[in-house]
């Protein structure tokens, strides 16, 4: 049997290491083509003495030397730099992770799907930022989009079969984050560190503050429109503190098919390696009796009014997803970097909508990479400027 060439972008991450280790665990199966880190020299050389792939790249450009000395005893190719990182995504692989967080993590993958790979899609800023683009280069290319966002993967399963104009209605469960039980008050003072911190599930530090004011969510919404071609009024959001259940999917009959399983991303990321068959897979049995409940409630829109902004972007489309994207990124480093507060990463995002986006000209732009591009440094300006004026 033919090994499935890997290729992860990202491959220092929370996605990137969880992927390896199922590599890991079924070496005969797969084999690794590229590996990719942002600046963590040390987690990728240790990968790729692991895996031994044909090539790996780290973005940072002055890191070279240190890379090369590591591998030096190694067939291993080695380079640094944006311009490398994305030429090793045109490397013949048959499935590309796209792990790199944030916008940074959109070229590689349609490089990667341009020649002719299948996308494992954790990055879901490519969505929301250019969903249009993304899916026209699968299609041009014969290339199949797997989600890995848990709650996508969840969706996608249940509709494996289902013919998609039945679907009546899809329900993303969100946990709450790290505030889910503070009070507005407390909320406004939290700190970088107390954001950083996940109930539920372990994830890199930026989706876990995106969790924490659930951006991720609304980030997730508008993923969930653009994979699945719903409308605005077919997607849902219900804070499921257990996450447990991922998503729901509702059939015009009346039937739900709900997914079910531990959270842990080794599901959704062995679900995209092996795709389109199953695997035994190395995730804890869940034992019903002992959780005893499942609840829900819905979102909490005045501690949380990142997922209403989702509803006004999706109903502006066009270019707004883009600047919607940019504008939350920048606002995370101007909360890292303390220079805004925690409540106030919303207000610089929809100001920079408003901004940016007007319904009549929003559908205007073709959705090319240069245009997305553009935007996403227009937004980010924008919103940069919007955070050193705040508080004047
Ligand atoms: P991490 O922060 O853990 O990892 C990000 C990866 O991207 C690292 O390999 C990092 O490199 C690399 N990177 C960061 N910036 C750049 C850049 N400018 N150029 C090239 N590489 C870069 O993130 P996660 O693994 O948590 O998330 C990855 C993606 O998956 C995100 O889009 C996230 O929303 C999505 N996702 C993650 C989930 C999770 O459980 N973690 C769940 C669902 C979706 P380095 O560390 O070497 O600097
Ligand atoms: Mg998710």
């Amino acid at each position: 049997m033919n090994k499935k060439r890997i290729s992860i972008f990202g491959a220092t991450g929370s996605i990137g290491q969880n992927t390896l280790d199922l590599i890991a665990r079924d070496r005969q199966s797969y084999e690794v083509v590229v590996l990719t880190a942002g600046s963590n020299i040390d987690l990728l050389v240790k990968a790729a003495l692991e895996f031994e792939p044909q090539a790996v790249v780290a973005a940072t450009n002055d890191q070279f030397q240190e890379l090369k000395t590591a591998l030096s005893d190694t067939q291993i190719e080695v380079s640094t730099g944006r311009k490398a990182l994305l030429e090793s995504a045109s490397r013949k692989c048959d499935l590309a992770f796209s792990a790199i967080v944030g916008a940074a993590g959109l070229e590689p993958g349609l490089i990667a799907l341009e020649n002719g790979a299948d996308l494992a899609l954790a990055n879901k800023e490519s969505m929301v930022a250019a969903g249009t683009l993304v899916k026209r280069k699968a299609i041009e290319n014969n290339s199949s989009l797997i989600p890995v966002d848990s709650e996508h993967s969840a969706i996608f399963q249940a509709l494996k079969g289902e013919n998609v104009n039945t679907i009546e209605r899809v329900i993303l469960t969100a946990s709450g984050g790290a505030f889910r039980d503070w009070t507005l008050d407390e909320i406004a003072q939290a700190t970088p560190e107390q954001a950083s911190t996940h109930p539920n599930w372990n994830m890199g530090q930026r989706i876990t503050i995106d969790s924490a004011s659930m951006f991720n969510k609304a980030l997730e919404v508008i993923e969930a429109k653009e994979l699945f071609s719903l409308s605005t009024e077919q997607i849902e959001v219900l804070v499921h503190p257990q996450s447990y259940v991922h998503a729901i999917v509702g059939f015009c009959d009346g039937g739900m098919m709900a997914h079910i399983g531990p959270p842990d991303m080794r599901h959704a990321i062995g679900y995209a390696l092996s795709y389109p068959n199953r695997r035994t897979l190395p995730l804890e049995k869940l034992d019903f009796a002992k959780i005893g409940s499942l609840t829900f409630m819905e979102p909490d829109k005045e501690r949380f009014p990142a997922i209403g902004l989702a509803y006004e972007v999706m109903s502006l489309g066009g270019i707004s997803g883009a600047v919607f994207n940019a504008a939350k990124e920048t606002a995370l480093d101007g909360f890292l970097s303390k220079q805004i507060g925690f409540l106030e990463m919303c207000p610089i995002v929809e100001k920079t909508i408003v901004k940016l986006c007007h319904k009549e000209n929003s559908h205007k732009l073709e959705a090319s990479l240069i245009n997305i591009l553009d935007i996403d440094e227009m937004a980010r300006s924008v919103a940069a400027e919007l955070i050193r004026t705040y508080r004047s």
